[in-house]
């Protein structure tokens, strides 16, 4: 008898086991058992020939139309002869082809009316769909008088991820000898749960899921199955919540005299009411014995910065210090700039000049000078740096804080768990975390990805903001309106406002690779590929080559000027100091502003070859306008024809300014993989049957279910089976997270 961990080796003998092991990575029972099948066919379903595509390999149920061995000249001139094979019917039909003399019995074997399972990778010959040499098996009749007679169990056939090495009716035998050797399964889930969710107990699920009696019963199988994947997940992320509020931290309480009560007063507008709610919070868990954990989302512009800046200087006035962790230098460069002007003599600790209470504001970022960086690392280490700003250089092992109370988190979708946990552990004992994002997160990303993290949500935006108006222009259709774009730009700039220009590529020669966290972390170029699929096949445009364009044409007599992650860093921050003081007219850069630059005297951004960028990424950038009292002009410059889905989506972003309805659009044209993919890859393997698109109602019952059990049984000790199924999916996590490391 087999258990869910008896090696295959024991269920198939070592060949077999050897070649599930190489080609689909399957090595135990439970490996195997979680191979879910893919599809279900009827016995008389057929499959639809119509959608096969050239290269594809598939796994087709088709019936025999006819055959015919045709003789041929081979190019050594003896004659040979082939097999052809046609099968199909009205729909669409297909070619097999099986060269070679000896195919008599196969062509016996063949014979029109006979149905038979085809597996290969589709080819084409003479225009013709093909398939050559396939592999099959054929099926036994409708008539079920004899319904094991072809290996399948019942009327209904799993059809499964396959691979050249090892087919679908192979993974099928290999399931079936599994389960007639399975002990009956241990249900992990409480019985009171699972009637609560009317779900099929585990045995018989994981038994139907492969050989289901009827489709109704498979999709409970499936229900069920996804339910334990939502609920480890859920459990893994209660667990992580209760043992990070019972850590002890550091009481950072509010001082009544200090310099957040100094930066309120000086603070050049009112908090808006969602500032002043989420600022209260913060004020409140900053001060308990045990660290905060939270998620700030708020739309762009949204004042996120000046919440976190409040928090950080309740820390400071505590006595200790505060990290402000951004995704690129260009972001980090101007989060010190504005974060010392707010500050203004507040900040400057130590100088002739500071006021009476006053810290000092560290930068920190990869390619700094020496001489900097050894003066930020020093003001870190010493203490008399209350604010540090940088890039992941932060995380970098040389950073060390004399007393790290908080860490702030900017942008988070571009951090994962891991990151976060290399910063906490600079500090002695855990810090306070704040993550803020100003990528709206569907609900069921934010409970999976960020699931240890309580959630705020900043929904206002300060008052006097003009706002966005967003158009697409097809510069192919109307090349009368990219002219009329640029002769925008210039009438903005005459009307002493500012431009930026981006572009999806660099186009100075380097490769260029999509990075997400790279050696240093300017996010330029990252277009997305998938994007792009029906924009016809001319390069990208190139900040390079636009700027000299521009210079030279449309925009002559203009201060332009570039932007881009792999300039020097001196440069990215001197261009972006004389873009803040105005000294620079129109920016032509990359994604490289997409995240929290501010310059509120911006009103115009011209998007080109606009179908590259996602949705999201399109909403974060031209947040970057219309900030000021003047209202921003976004222009989506793309070649994509209309009623293509590229031109779908950028219609989507110019109809609304709401990010969570555009983060789920965004969703929703992703792969379920790359929603997860971007973060945190290593649950991916691990959402076989869950989607985040589609259960959320499932996801959001599994979570409540899982902070009651954990409420009420944190280690899981009178749930072992539970404990155990959480303990793999953790271990999953991390050796994933090493593997990568
Ligand atoms: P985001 O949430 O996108 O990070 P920021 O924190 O960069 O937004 O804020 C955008 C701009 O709004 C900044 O210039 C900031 O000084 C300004 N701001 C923040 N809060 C307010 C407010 N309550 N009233 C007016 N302006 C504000
Ligand atoms: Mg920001």
């Amino acid at each position: 008898m087999a258990t869910l961990t008896t090696s295959l080796v024991d269920v198939l003998g070592g060949k077999a086991a050897k070649v599930f092991e190489k080609s689909l990575d399957l090595a135990t029972v439970a490996d195997l058992l979680r191979h879910y099948p893919r599809r279900l066919v009827e016995r008389g379903e057929l499959t639809d020939l119509a959608k096969l595509r050239e290269g594809e390999d598939v796994t087709v149920l088709a019936e025999v139309l006819r055959s015919e061995v045709k003789p041929y000249r081979a190019a050594n001139g003896r004659t040979d002869a082939r097999l052809e094979v046609i099968v199909g019917d009205a729909t669409g039909t297909l070619q097999l082809t099986f060269f070679g003399r000896r195919n008599t019995w196969r062509q016996r074997e063949l014979q029109p009316g006979a149905r038979a399972m085809f597996a290969g990778k589709v080819g084409v010959f003479n225009r013709r769909r093909q398939l050559t040499h396939p592999e099959y098996v054929l099926l036994a009749g409708d008539s079920a008088d004899e319904p094991a007679a072809d290996g399948f169990a019942g009327a209904l056939i799993a059809v499964y991820p396959a691979t050249k090495d090892v087919r679908s009716w192979t993974i099928a035998s290999a399931v079936r000898l599994a389960l007639v050797s399975l002990d009956p399964l241990v249900d992990p889930l409480p019985a009171a749960l699972r009637a609560r969710h009317r779900l099929l107990d585990l045995d018989t699920a994981l038994r139907a899921v492969h050989e289901p009696d009827s489709e109704g019963q498979w999709y409970l199988a499936r229900r069920r199955l996804s339910w334990d994947e939502a609920l480890g997940i859920q459990l893994a992320l209660a667990q992580r919540r209760a043992a990070t509020s019972a850590d002890p931290a550091t009481a950072r309480p509010r001082s009544p005299a200090g310099l957040l009560s100094a930066l309120d007063a000086r603070l050049p507008f009112t908090l808006t009411g969602g500032q002043r709610e989420v600022g209260d919070v913060l004020a409140a868990e900053l001060a308990r014995p045990h660290p905060m954990h939270r998620l700030l989302q708020g739309e762009v512009g949204s004042g996120k910065t000046v919440v976190a800046l409040r928090a950080m200087l309740q820390v400071v006035d505590a006595g200790g210090q505060a990290a402000l962790l951004a995704p690129t230098e260009v972001l980090a460069a101007q989060h010190a700039r504005s974060i010392r002007a707010l500050l203004a003599e507040l900040g400057e600790g130590g100088r002739l000049g500071a006021a009476e209470v006053s810290t000092r504001v560290a930068l920190l970022t990869g390619s700094m000078a020496t001489a900097a960086r050894r003066s930020a690392l020093l003001d870190a280490a010493s203490g008399s740096a209350g604010v540090v700003i940088g890039t992941h250089a932060l995380i970098q092992d040389q950073a060390q804080f004399a007393d790290l109370g908080l860490m702030v988190v900017d942008e988070q979708h571009r951090f994962g768990v891991e990151q976060r946990d290399a910063l906490r552990n600079k500090a002695a004992r855990p810090p306070h975390v704040l993550v803020m994002t100003a990528t709206p997160i569907p609900r069921t990303v934010a409970m999976t990805v960020f699931g240890d993290l309580d959630v705020s949500t900043l929904s206002e935006l300060p008052a006097g903001r003009a706002g966005v108006a967003t158009t697409v222009v097809p510069a192919l259709e109307r090349p009368a309106w990219l002219q009329r774009a640029w002769q925008r730009v210039r009438a903005e700039v005459e009307a002493g406002h500012q431009a930026y220009i981006v572009c999806p590529r660099i186009g100075d020669g380097e490769a260029e690779v999509d990075k997400v966290w790279g050696a240093d972390a300017d996010d330029d170029d990252q277009s997305d590929p998938e994007a792009a699929t029906d924009s016809p096949r001319r390069p990208p445009l190139a900040v390079i080559d636009v700027f000299a364009n521009l210079s030279a044409g449309a925009l002559a007599g203009l201060r332009i000027a570039m932007l881009h992650g792999r300039m020097p860093s001196e440069q990215k921050d001197a261009v972006m100091q004389e873009f803040t003081d105005g000294a620079i007219d129109v920016l032509v850069a990359t994604t490289v502003v997409e995240v929290g630059v501010d310059v509120a005297n911006a009103t115009v951004m011209v998007v080109l070859d606009a179908e590259r960028f996602g949705v999201s990424q399109l909403h974060q950038l031209r947040g970057r306008i219309g900030r000021g009292a003047a209202s921003g002009v976004c222009l989506l410059v793309t070649d994509s024809s209309p009623e293509t889905p590229a031109r779908e989506r950028l219609d989507a972003v110019a109809a609304t300014n709401d990010g969570f309805e555009l983060a789920r659009l965004d969703v929703q044209q992703r792969h379920e993989g790359d929603v997860l993919g971007a973060v945190q890859s290593g649950r991916r393997s691990q959402l076989k049957l869950l989607s985040l698109l589609r259960d959320e109602e499932l996801i959001v019952a599994a979570r409540e279910e899982a902070s009651m059990l954990i409420e009420a049984d944190p280690d899981l000790s009178g749930h072992p089976e539970l404990a155990a199924m959480v303990a793999a999916l953790v271990a999953d996590d991390q050796a994933e997270y090493l593997e990568r490391g």
